[in-house]
């Protein structure tokens, strides 16, 4: 699993572009604002104007704080954080990789997360006392997990768990709050990423005739064409209304060994089987995420994790051509980097359909809320002492990143929150690192 802290080897070379877009200056809080205008009234976003100022507030606080602190970021940040996280020292991974950090470094005791909330959550549930885990924006959230809050999936597993008892475990994919993981600890389930959700659903449906697995469907419905879970055995289950209604559904509930919770993510659905055979027509090879829906993922040659993605294309011969389904901005990156060793690299979904414009390559657009000015911000207010609370991240936190407003656990909820949450991730952990199939198993057609 270090494979995915491995150096994206992504370089800043002279001339290139740093920023992929600029936020309005209302979209700061109020004390990053000043870093904000600095960074927006610079004449350009080339790395010769940039790092200097960069330069001017990282470097005292890596001065400041030394071994003690660690920056990280996630693989769909765009190329600038990426690069830039990794200029200072810092790691990139994916969120199996991320949530392990606080555990491999021990002598952090600064974490400052550039990616979404819950991966920064993850973090901080594993983290020891002496860690201290910073968000660079609060308001960087996973719209996939915003459709899975505790408030919406604890009253139906609380009304499932009445119905079936100890036959119905709930599994947490990475992407939920820690509370939704706390939930899954206590039913005696586990936490899962895309890259070992196979071998954690295999596990859990060996342990309980019934799975609650919370929030993708696409990938529930993926992993079940994997493990070979029949279509009559799998129920979808609406994200968005269910509440009182689900009595109305038990008979079709009753038969079904697999519960998917209804969300999905916006930047993986806008993939289409014609996109895949358009590429293949044209003799590219096509990998995709199994966040994209199920037809896609069986119509192109393989499917798995980011950093399956990622090694899939770096390790291939040069001349190889790739159209890769996933977050717009990781394509970007991969691209530049496979481009160095003569490996083509496109979006999948840039491809002209009959009829349909291509899209230019979906990003993230929560998760690149995290810029150049909240990197140099936050690191800057923490050496002098005055970060604001709001990025503060602890286990339990509900972060409404529509109203920027973070609901805190007391300390006896926080705590018997960690216990569950980090029982979820530790049996993931334990089935991974103990499992049988390695993640180069991902399938390949
Ligand atoms: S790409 Fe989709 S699933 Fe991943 S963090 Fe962004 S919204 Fe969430």
């Amino acid at each position: 699993m270090q494979r995915a802290i491995a150096s994206s080897g992504i370089q800043i070379r002279p001339g290139i572009d740093l920023c992929q877009s600029d936020l309005p200056l209302d979209w700061y809080q109020p004390e990053f604002k000043p870093y904000a205008e600095e960074y927006l009234a610079l004449p350009d976003r080339q790395p010769e104007t940039v790092l200097p100022w960069l330069d001017s507030y990282v470097r005292p606080a890596i001065e400041h704080f030394g071994d003690s602190l660690l920056l990280l970021a996630h693989f769909y940040m765009g190329g600038e954080i990426v690069k830039l996280v990794e200029r200072y020292g810092g790691s990139i991974g994916d969120s199996y990789a991320l949530a392990l950090m606080s555990q491999r470094s021990p002598r952090a005791s600064i974490i400052v997360q550039s990616a979404v909330h819950f991966m920064a959550e993850a973090v901080a549930i594993l983290a020891e006392p002496h860690q201290q885990v910073w968000i660079t924006n609060p308001k960087a959230g996973c719209t996939m997990e915003m459709m899975a809050k505790e408030d919406a999936v604890a009253p139906i597993a609380d009304q499932l768990i009445e119905r079936c008892g100890e036959d119905l475990i709930v599994v947490a994919y990475m992407n939920t709050s820690g509370r939704v993981k706390a939930l899954a600890g206590r039913t005696g389930g586990a936490t899962c990423t895309s890259s070992n959700a196979h071998l954690v659903l295999d596990w859990a449906r060996r342990r309980a005739s019934k799975v609650l697995f919370v929030p993708d469907r696409h990938l529930g419905q993926n992993v079940a064409d994997r493990i070979g879970i029949p279509d009559e055995r799998v129920a979808v289950l609406p994200w968005d209304w269910l509440g009182d209604e689900l009595p109305r559904l038990w008979p079709h509930l009753d038969r079904a060994d697999l519960l998917l919770w209804g969300a999905y993510c916006g930047v993986h659905t806008v993939f289409r089987p014609e996109h895949v055979r358009a590429w293949r027509e044209r003799g590219w090879t096509v990998l995709v995420h199994p966040e994209s829906p199920r037809e896609v993922v069986r119509a192109a040659h393989g499917s798995g994790s980011t950093s399956y993605l990622w090694n899939a294309v770096m390790r291939a011969e040069q001349g190889s051509r790739f159209a890769i389904g996933t977050e717009g901005h990781f394509v970007r990156n991969l691209r530049e980097q496979a481009s160095l060793r003569g490996i083509h690299v496109e979006h999948l979904a840039a491809v002209p359909l009959p009829g349909a414009l291509p899209v230019a390559g979906c990003g993230c657009a929560t998760m690149s809320r995290n810029d150049p000015p909240h990197l140099a911000g936050l690191l800057d207010l923490l050496r002098k002492g005055t970060p604001p609370d709001l990025n503060r991240v602890l286990p339990g936190d509900e972060m409404n990143e529509r109203t920027g407003v973070r609901e805190r656990l007391d300390t006896v909820d926080r705590d018997e929150l960690i216990v569950h949450a980090r029982r979820a991730l530790r049996r993931m952990i334990e089935i991974t690192e103990g499992g049988s199939a390695p993640p180069a198993s991902e399938r390949r057609a």
